[in-house]
């Protein structure tokens, strides 16, 4: 994906990243529970995985790339040397281009003050910018990752403290972002001023936990304590929990589509069962999109809570009439088109015994490029299926994320370039129907979208974004971090 060419390149393939971060501050096993942790949050990132703890002097960091498991399973060595009482965990999730080992997080730096670790979930829209202004001065970066800016911004600050340093840092960026940072003496977790990331507090025979989901707390036995707040530095040392609110107040906009696909069904965020949620919003689209049919069957696994709910509601049966293999990943997370389109084969099969003859309604959470469901459709109908109803329980996704879901440049989003009807006819759907604006809203409990306040950041349905877009090219592109170290 590199261009050679460093004025001005648009690229297609920039670094987009939903990730999962943990850390935990002041117990023996943190290197094994940060492990733990960074498995239940492998749905946020599927390409590499590391940590990095604090042991009498010393940081020690592993990073690899694939799953959790693969380099951090039992006996591994490298779970092994991971000793030390405090640690951070990351989980990443990156397009084409940003595979290179030196963007796997956390990143690692040793400032004037000390080692400071950073794991980073979201996405900085003012990345580019900073770094050629910091390059300028003489920055030498080591990796294409927008959060390496973070870490030259706080090397570079006067201040004193490791703490005001990186809120100096942070009140430079714009973007997305939750992350955790580790010293050798204080444990680190923030949320962006518009709480757009999920990240959360627990804790742990004493011990402090953040995690990007709850699900990340359940698999050690810990304790949830509270949601870090939109715009709070939550810091935890020897003396306890210190808390700060360092920038200046925004408007709370918590990404809605963590709700409707990203975050796992067994999390709560905001206080908000993400299961529920999509339960909530497969009936609201039963009520709003109704259809004569004979069974609900979910695209899974992301359709299913929304299916359930669909079928309660439409009182029509739910049924699996499509079965997942669940050793292929996200089809959407591997980094080359060509096993992006091998994946849906690979990946689902119908259930013909179930299908023959039956007018069925397909749910699925959302349509991007359009590759998935138009595969999907057609399995279905040559496994003899009579009618094909699809129903998405997110609204059309018209514009790309800039906050940290990869999704495609807007012009390669289905939804940007074709009306309901088109897209019915490009999946080759019966019909098609996706959840309004306002039917989301609802099922999250709101009485409607309020177009002036919105309680939710919702740009890829919208194109209402949140943050400024200092980077960003019409709307549609990220200006690459890669391009310029080519
Ligand atoms: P597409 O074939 O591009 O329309 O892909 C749509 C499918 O990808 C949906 O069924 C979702 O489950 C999944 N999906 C949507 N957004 C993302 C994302 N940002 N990352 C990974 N998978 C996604």
């Amino acid at each position: 994906m590199t261009t050679g060419h460093s004025d001005h390149i648009w690229d297609d393939d920039a670094l987009h990243e939903e990730c999962g971060v943990f850390g935990i501050f002041g117990h023996a096993d943190a290197g094994a529970l940060s492990v733990l942790g960074l498995h239940a949050l492998q749905h946020r990132g599927q390409e590499a995985a590391g940590i990095v703890t604090y042991d009498e002097g010393h940081f020690i960091a592993e990073r690899h790339s694939g799953l959790v498991g693969d380099a951090f399973g039992r006996n591994s060595q490298a779970a092994r040397n991971l000793k030390g009482h405090f640690a951070i965990g990351h989980n990443r999730y990156s397009t084409a281009g940003g595979s290179r080992a030196s963007n796997i997080q956390p990143l690692f730096a040793d400032l004037a003050g000390g080692g400071l670790a950073i794991a980073h979930n979201g996405n900085l829209t003012n990345a580019h910018t900073l770094r050629t202004d910091l390059v300028a001065q003489g920055a030498i970066f080591h990796s294409t990752s927008d959060t390496e800016t973070i870490i030259h911004l706080t090397a570079r600050s006067t201040k004193a403290r490791i703490v005001d340093k990186l809120i100096d840092a942070l009140c430079q960026v714009q973007g997305a972002y939750s992350l955790v940072a580790l010293t050798s003496k204080k444990l680190i977790g923030v949320r962006d001023p518009n709480g757009v990331r999920p990240l959360v507090m627990g804790q742990l025979d004493g011990a402090y936990i953040f995690a990007s989901e709850t699900c990340a707390l359940d698999i050690i036995g810990a304790e949830y304590v509270r949601d870090v707040k939109p715009g709070e530095m939550v810091v935890v040392d020897k003396d306890g929990v210190h808390t700060h609110f360092p920038f200046k107040p925004q408007a709370h906009r918590f990404c809605v589509f963590e709700y409707i696909y990203f975050a796992r069904p067994d999390s709560t965020l905001e206080g908000r069962n993400v299961y529920e949620a999509r339960k909530n919003i497969g009936a609201v689209l039963a009520e709003e999109s109704p259809v004569d049919a004979d069974m609900v069957i979910p695209v899974p696994d992301s359709g299913v809570p929304a299916a359930l709910g669909f079928a309660n509601e439409a009182k029509i049966p739910f049924e699996l009439g499509i079965i997942r293999n669940h050793y292929v990943g996200r089809t959407f997370i591997e980094p080359s088109d060509s096993i992006r389109h091998l994946g849906v084969r690979l990946k689902h099969n119908p259930n013909r015994a179930k299908l023959k003859g039956q007018r069925v309604i397909l749910v699925d959470d959302s349509i991007v490029r359009g590759t998935t469901s138009k595969k999907i459709v057609a399995m279905v109908r040559d496994a003899g299926a009579a009618e094909v109803h699809f129903r998405v329980s997110s609204p059309p996704t018209t514009h790309s994320c800039f906050y940290g879901v990869d999704t495609p440049n807007t012009d390669d989003l289905l939804a940007h370039k074709m009306d309901v009807e088109q897209m019915r006819r490009f999946i080759g759907a019966d019909s098609l129907a996706f959840i309004s604006m306002n039917g989301l809203y609802r099922a999250m409990g709101k009485a409607e979208r309020n177009a002036k306040a919105p309680a939710f950041c919702d740009a890829c349905f919208t194109g209402d974004y949140p943050i400024a877009l200092t980077d960003i090219s019409g709307g549609t592109r990220q200006l690459s971090l890669l391009a310029d170290v080519a």
